[in-house]
């Protein structure tokens, strides 16, 4: 048996422990992996506190993602000893998730780490980490250079926010920070935010449907009337990479943005993203992130411990990145 922790549901109560979990009753997969961390994201709060349906299944070992070492394989891609990734998939929908000793998945989920990044690294970059850089890539393809201009990062202190601001400032973009908790300047500064703006100048309806033109790019965790008012104020051929709904799903907008200024919408997805954008994704995270500012996001916590902080992550008392060391 290993440490796991597993969430049940009776009735309408979704409740989650820690277990000795047999692993015989791992699901189907061709890899066994030793996890060695996890990490706890927004959607894993939105699944232990069932804000949101994102567990399909009951019980179910939670964690959207998980790093380790592959310690069997009957996949040709990958064999024991290879340090593996994974992130989203269907893992805490309907297959045992990261937060775990071991995890039994298919192959084509996992992506191997790179050597310049630790199995710790690659979980203080974690699901969050891996979508920043999605949405960076996405503002590359749509052209937005350094040169062209601003780039605004939304939801700044949290997961996603923190590490696009320090990949962004990494390749040489300025970038402004919105955020609700601007006593974490200091923080938000040191992550390579060259401006800080209150998350409520962004936040609320607004009647024009354009704005001045401010950015040249957006990194946006956020959703709702915040991407809206990004748009409106993004620059002639800029490109807004939207990837959360921190302030909602919706999305009051026009077309005016996108027919009078040529402004991109790309949206982002990490949990099915095909293996060969994953992988680009972590390759560059391998190079285009300053290893110190990473760790300067991060909180360790040991399995048990997800129990007694997963509430404060959808109230937004949470700062960075908490990985969450399944042997501890
Ligand atoms: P997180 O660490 O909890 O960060 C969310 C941040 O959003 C908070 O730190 C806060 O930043 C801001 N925020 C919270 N409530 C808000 C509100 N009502 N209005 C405006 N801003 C608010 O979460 P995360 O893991 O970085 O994820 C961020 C978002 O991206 C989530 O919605 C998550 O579901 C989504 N996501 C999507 C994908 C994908 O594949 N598309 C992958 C990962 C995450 P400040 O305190 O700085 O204001």
């Amino acid at each position: 048996t290993f440490k796991a922790l597993l969430t049940r549901k009776d009735g309408d109560t979704v409740s989650t422990q820690v277990v000795d979990f047999e692993e015989a009753n791992l699901m189907e997969g061709d890899v066994l992996v030793q996890v060695e961390y996890s990490t706890l994201n927004y959607k894993d709060a939105l699944a232990l506190t069932n804000t949101r349906p994102v567990i399909q299944q009951f019980p179910l070992i939670p964690g959207i993602d998980f790093s380790g070492v592959v310690l069997e394989s009957g996949n040709p891609g990958f064999k024991a000893g290879d340090r593996v990734v994974l992130n989203g998939w269907h893992l805490s929908q309907t297959h045992h998730g990261g937060l775990a000793q071991r995890a039994r998945v298919r192959g084509e989920w996992l992506v191997k780490i790179p050597d310049t990044l630790s199995t710790r690294d690659a979980m203080a970059i974690g699901t969050a980490g891996y979508t920043a850089m999605l949405c960076v890539l996405a503002l590359e393809h749509a052209g937005v250079t350094p040169d062209k201009g601003d780039i605004l990062v939304t939801g700044a202190n949290g997961g996603v926010g923190s590490i696009a601001l320090a990949i962004l400032s990494k390749l040489g973009y300025r970038t402004v920070a919105a955020t609700g908790r601007p006593e974490h300047a200091d923080y938000l500064r040191a992550l390579g935010a060259a401006d800080i703006v209150d998350r409520k100048t962004l936040s609320e309806p607004r009647e024009a449907p354009l704005g001045k033109e401010r950015w040249a790019g957006v990194v946006d965790a956020v959703g709702s009337h915040t991407l809206a008012n990004a748009i409106a104020e993004t620059k002639y051929r800029g490109a807004v990479a939207a990837c959360g709904l921190a302030q909602g799903t919706d999305l009051p907008t026009t077309v005016l943005p996108f027919i009078l200024r040529n402004v991109t919408l790309a949206g982002i997805d990490s949990v099915n993203a095909p293996q060969h954008a994953r992988q680009e994704a972590w390759d560059r995270l391998g190079t285009d992130l300053d290893l110190d500012k990473l760790n300067s996001t991060v909180q360790l916590i040991g399995l048990a411990e997800v129990l007694d902080v997963y509430e404060d992550i959808i109230p937004g008392k949470v700062r960075g990145r908490i990985v969450v060391d399944v042997n501890a």
